[in-house]
């Protein structure tokens, strides 16, 4: 069974809190009610919020909710991992659902765990989640290509740890002229050249280069990436230019965002794509070496 003591002193908590939060939302629009709502409890170290955090992970709890006999509530994964003793007083865990808990939840209205990051709206408890994996302020992953890199952050964290960590190398500028090296080209099936990136309308872009199979087809293909937003790639155009010997190919195309993974932008072959016997052209007689200069521009679409 449930023991009292702690259920009453929670429900105390819940009501004040709840009240506070409904009556936020019923007078103002959602909008302009989230300051004041992280302000008056949400936030602050007794709130609602914080009883929805897990006694053992700290993680927000999402239904089922758990709660051991003396009232210690934990989350679903937790439970799992505690061989049925509540982590806490140390009794038998059995299957108890926090109920009450969950309907509590479901009431409130959080901010998006980006706030601070410059997102402003509120969402219902449940919906907050699913919210934050399209937020467009979250963090980015790492853009460096043909490593795996777990760094995330802004903008700014994202280009301090390209230079400091990558050894990337970057450029002012919104013209181009870059020259990509390989020996044995024809062994290579797969290879990713070092990222450069570009400073450019106050904006980094960077300028991935690599080789793959195409199907059956050995292939080089430059493409470019904003780091930024879907939206904000969508106002700027670039070209790439590759050629020798009076011939060349050019690409015209919209920057990807580097929401989009490297992979998913070479798969979805949006850049330009060099046939590997066309790249040996441009390369020149040397065929122990592939030598080949990408020129490429970057403008703002009106
Ligand atoms: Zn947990
Ligand atoms: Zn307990
Ligand atoms: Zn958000
Ligand atoms: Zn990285």
């Amino acid at each position: 069974m449930l023991s009292k003591k702690p259920l009453e002193s929670n429900s105390t908590g819940l009501d004040y809190e709840v009240k506070m939060s409904k009556v936020e939302a019923n007078n103002k629009p959602a909008r302009s009610g989230n300051a004041s709502i992280g302000k008056h409890g949400l936030h602050s170290s007794n709130g609602v919020y914080e009883l929805l955090e897990c006694l053992v992970c700290t993680n927000l709890m999402y239904p089922p909710i758990f709660q051991c006999p003396n009232g210690h509530t934990l989350c679903s994964n937790c439970k799992l991992k505690v061989h049925n003793t509540c982590p806490t007083c140390r009794y038998e865990l059995g299957n108890i659902r926090c109920l009450a808990l969950e309907k509590v939840a479901e009431s409130l209205e959080v901010p998006c765990r980006f706030q601070s990051l410059g997102c402003h709206d509120i969402f219902p408890y449940y919906s907050k989640l699913k919210h934050e994996q399209h937020c467009r302020f979250r963090s980015y992953n790492c853009p460096y290509a043909g490593s795996e890199c777990s760094v995330t952050g802004d903008i700014q964290t994202l280009v301090d740890h390209l230079k400091d960590d990558h050894k990337v190398d970057m450029h002012d500028g919104c013209t181009f002229n870059h020259r990509y090296v390989k020996s044995n080209p024809h062994e290579v099936e797969n290879a990713t050249w070092m990222l450069t990136v570009f400073n450019c309308f106050g904006r980094q872009f960077c300028l991935h280069f690599e080789a793959f199979q195409l199907g059956t087809a050995p292939v080089y293909m430059a493409f470019l990436r904003l780091m930024g937003d879907e939206k904000e790639a969508k106002k700027f155009s670039y070209s790439l230019e590759v050629g020798a010997h009076s011939r060349k190919l050019t690409w015209q195309g919209i920057p990807r965002s580097i929401r989009d993974s490297h992979r998913k932008v070479r798969d979805s072959q949006d850049g330009l794509i060099i046939p590997r016997n066309m790249a040996l052209y441009f390369s020149g007689s040397d065929k122990e070496e592939l030598k080949l200069r990408v020129t490429g521009r970057i403008w703002k679409e009106e």
